[in-house]
């Protein structure tokens, strides 16, 4: 007997990103010197206050469950993090905590999109806005990656066209990623000034805001106050706090948009566990001190990886200043081959695993073929090595 499944969710990619670390670390279980530089990890680890707190809370017993969309301490102490570092005043009430940004980012789009309404997705984009937007019988629009690609920070007369009446939310995200961009002051107010006329919820993913290196990333919300009644901000602990393996992530945003989002969570996940949350509110009453020491370090690789990769001929870039990305541009070196006709860098990619063990993500999970995403949160041995595996792969093209 055949029975049928969910066309809608048939349509669903798995995640590029995390099933492509998978394979690598499968090779490695294996036995292959498997250089990893596909997921967005950083490599350091979570600091030991907030896995004391986690400790400490399970020895008080606090294995149960916790309140649905965040218990209230948590929630205070996620407010209290967005008038200190933001200058946001938000209530409890308009903040839900989730598992991991990538919750809160699913269940934003089950609770915002109604069947066919389009969602603006500038590339190159995270790869599972796409999937949330389908998955809530939405349409993903993507603005694409401009050709020239070192001005591509996203701009009012990039989403211009893009527009239609049925635009129902654009998704910003800055630092970037995969770009590594973070988008300066003056241009980002431009672009909130832009979006102030218009009828969309503005989802701003703000997870990478800890780690930019030439100037500090700012939130919209903070330029442009008059968007607050449609400014939803997302942010999380995994990439700031190093702590991608305890699932904390948080909406701060209109109340009537938060009591949905928590609804949701009352009827998947229910909620976080509580002696993690008791570590996320350490984790915030430290708030950037915690990791400030890591960030020197980042910003040493990206410059590092950018000096190795300005060596390898046809290799082009935008120098990113946040996040831990390099969107490197390999289309020149794709165009000597047939194998790799029409920027085909998912090709590039399988073979650089294969023949090279090197995991990178291609440009096509993020809808911008003819690149690849390095993550550089890895220890400087890696870097180098992986770097010289890719410089010759990319020679033998
Ligand atoms: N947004 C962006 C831009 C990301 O890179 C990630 C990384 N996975 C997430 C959201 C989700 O992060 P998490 O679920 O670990 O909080
Ligand atoms: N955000 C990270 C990445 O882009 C982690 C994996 C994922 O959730 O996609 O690689």
């Amino acid at each position: 007997m055949e029975l049928s499944l969910s066309k809608r969710i048939s349509q669903l990619q798995p995640s590029p990103t995390v099933a492509l670390n998978t394979k690598a670390k499968e090779l490695a279980d294996q036995g292959y010197k498997v250089i990893n530089f596909s997921v967005g990890e950083p490599d350091f680890p979570t600091p030991r206050p907030i896995v004391d707190a986690a400790i400490e809370a399970l020895n008080q017993g606090k294995t149960k469950y916790s309140a649905a969309g965040g218990s209230l301490p948590l929630r205070k102490a996620i407010c209290q993090k967005l008038e200190k570092d933001n200058q946001l005043s938000y209530q409890p009430g308009q903040i839900v905590a989730g598992i991991g940004a990538k919750e809160i980012l699913f269940h934003l789009a089950l609770a915002l999109i109604n069947e066919g309404d389009e969602v603006l997705i500038p590339a190159p984009y995270w790869v599972s806005y796409t999937e949330h937007v389908v998955a809530a019988g939405g349409k993903p629009v993507v603005i694409p990656y401009p050709s020239d690609h070192k001005a591509a920070r996203l701009t009012p007369a990039m989403i211009e066209p893009y527009v239609t009446p049925r635009t129902k939310a654009i998704i910003i995200t800055t630092p970037n990623n995969p770009a590594g961009y973070t988008i300066p002051e003056a241009e980002l107010r431009q672009l909130g000034q832009y979006l102030t006329d218009k009828p969309w919820w503005i989802i701003a993913d703000e997870i990478y805001e800890y780690m930019s290196y030439d100037f500090p990333a700012i939130s919209m919300a903070t330029l442009c106050p008059d968007l607050k009644d449609r400014y939803i901000l997302v942010n999380g602990l995994s990439k700031g706090y190093a702590m991608t393996g305890w699932r904390v992530g948080y909406m701060a945003g209109p109340s009537q948009v938060a009591e949905m989002v928590r609804t949701l969570q009352t009827q998947s996940s229910t909620c976080l566990p509580a002696f993690i949350e008791d570590a996320a509110i350490k984790a915030l009453s430290m708030g950037s001190a915690a990791t400030k020491d890591k960030m020197g370090l980042l910003k040493a690789r990206r410059d590092m990886a950018i000096r190795l990769l300005r060596e390898m001929p046809g290799v082009d870039m935008m120098p990113p200043n946040g996040a831990f990305y390099i969107f490197i541009d390999i289309r020149k070196v794709l165009a000597k081959s047939p194998l790799y006709a029409n920027d085909n860098s998912l090709a590039f990619s399988a073979k650089l695993l294969e023949a090279h063990h090197v995991a990178m993500v291609p440009g096509e999970a993020f809808g911008a073929p003819g690149f690849l995403r390095l993550s550089y949160a890895v220890a400087d041995e890696q870097l180098i090595e992986g770097l010289k595996r890719l410089g010759e792969a990319l020679k033998a093209v």
